[in-house]
């Protein structure tokens, strides 16, 4: 049901300074402004009502994506999924990232939605969270205090929690380690819907077996995670099929999946166990 959005006072700084200054006077009764694609539905269906709305997207140097051999992918955090999934920087160096950021909704949200405001927003099925999880992205955010860097894996507290705390997200850095990965959304509808299982393998080859392995999951759990039993067993038996039945075992117990509309708890876990042994499977025959 559509209700009617609260009034509320709309700043647009041009500064990252004067965000955090308007982010810090206005405390709990502020939110940051990226696309707008969770905000806004947010306080137009879901009675969201800040009294400050401050949008960033005037400020410079929060958007662009670029790759240096020695530093890794940057990615700003104004980046559109659009952006991200047609830079040919994600594309050359971690396809299956700019898969996950092409499987957003539809065209007209992905040219709003910023991979910024996905991991800001910190649903449990967050698109592009469990491929940077397995790519050991660090966030940078800004705050009063300067700025710091966070794990992706640290980042997350619960469904609409993270770390930031009157802080402001501005990029990200992936290190530049040689990976193949694959991000598998499995969703009941074609379309412009969000995961019901967002499952992410990737390795780095090398002679003779696999180095780097992540596994993670978007949507089966109260933050996107990673499952590390399973990438751990994964290291230690090689890439052989029994092993890759077994971490997808693991991966289904460990998840602990939501019941919702979209689908059952079992049903879940199921799929879990599923798109893993697919997601690893691919990667043996890629
Ligand atoms: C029709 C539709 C379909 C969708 N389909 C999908 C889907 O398939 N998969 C999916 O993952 N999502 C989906 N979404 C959700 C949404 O598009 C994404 O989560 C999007 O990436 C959010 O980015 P945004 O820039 O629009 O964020 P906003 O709506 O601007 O912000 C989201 C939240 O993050 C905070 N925030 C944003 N940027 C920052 C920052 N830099 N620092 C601190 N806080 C910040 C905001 O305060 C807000 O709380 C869909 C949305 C719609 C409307």
């Amino acid at each position: 049901m559509l209700r009617s959005m609260q009034p509320f006072n709309y700043l647009r700084p041009s500064t990252l300074s004067e965000a955090l200054k308007l982010l810090g006077d206005h405390g709990r009764e502020a939110k940051v402004l990226a696309g707008g694609t969770d905000l806004i539905v947010g306080m137009k269906e879901k009675g969201l009502s800040p009294r400050y709305v401050i949008d960033i997207k005037g400020i410079e140097g929060l958007d662009g994506i670029g790759y240096d051999p020695n530093e890794g992918l940057r990615i700003g955090t104004l980046a559109t999924m659009s952006e991200v999934s047609a830079s040919s920087c994600v594309r050359e160096h971690y396809l299956f990232l700019a898969h996950a950021a092409g499987e957003v909704g539809s065209v007209q949200v992905r040219n709003r939605a910023t991979i910024g405001g996905n991991l800001c927003n910190a649903a449990p099925s967050a698109e592009t969270a469990p491929a940077l999880l397995c790519l050991d992205a660090v966030l940078t955010v800004a705050g009063p205090k300067g700025e710091r860097a966070v794990a992706i894996e640290e980042f997350f507290r619960g469904p609409g929690m993270t770390v930031l705390d009157g802080e402001i997200l501005t990029g990200m850095l992936i290190p530049p380690v040689e990976r193949k990965g694959i991000y598998i959304k499995h969703s009941p509808r074609n379309a412009m819907d969000i995961a019901v299982i967002g499952a992410a393998a990737a390795v780095t080859p090398k002679e003779g077996g696999w180095e780097n392995v992540r596994i993670a999951l978007g949507a089966v759990a109260p933050t996107p995670v990673r499952v590390h039993e399973a990438e751990e067993l994964i290291r230690k038996k090689g890439q052989t099929k029994e092993a890759i039945e077994e971490a997808g075992r693991m991966a289904g117990e460990t998840a602990s999946p939501i019941f919702d509309v979209r689908a059952s708890a079992e049903y879940r876990s199921e799929m879990v166990e599923n798109l893993v042994i697919r997601a690893l499977s691919e990667l043996c025959d890629s």
